[in-house]
């Protein structure tokens, strides 16, 4: 399979902040923010959607939410709050194919559910 924008940006291949990694997850600021802060926090190895989620990428995915606690708290948004977004296939709005997290927050969101 053909290498994705973030599998690039995890292989330091293109430039991105990065702002956190570990062994199963890698983190860097969106390049088109949609809140004051948003980070994008993707698995290193690739699942291509959450469709594609196996009982084996538990840690890894684990890891999506450890490292978006850790995030906040250096961004010091932990106490105002945060939102977590995942996106699906077309009619979730999902544009790269490699299963994401945004944290968005610096501002109050308001509720969209
Ligand atoms: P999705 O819609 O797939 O859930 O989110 C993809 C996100 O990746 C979008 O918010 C978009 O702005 C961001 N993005 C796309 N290309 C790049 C890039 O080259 N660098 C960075 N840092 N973010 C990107």
């Amino acid at each position: 399979m053909k290498d994705n924008i973030f599998t690039k940006i995890i292989n330091n291949e293109y430039p991105a902040e990065i702002l956190y990694k570990n062994k199963y997850v890698t983190a860097f600021r969106d390049i088109n923010p949609k809140a004051p802060i948003h980070i994008i926090i993707v698995t290193n190895d690739v699942i291509r959607t959450v469709n594609d989620i196996k009982e084996q990428h538990a840690t890894m995915l684990g890891h999506l939410f450890i490292a978006s606690a850790k995030i906040a708290k250096k961004e010091k948004i932990n106490h105002a709050g945060y939102r977590l977004i995942v996106n699906c296939n077309k009619d979730g709005g999902q544009e790269i194919y490699h299963l994401h997290m945004h944290l968005l927050g610096g501002k109050n969101l308001g509720c969209i559910l």
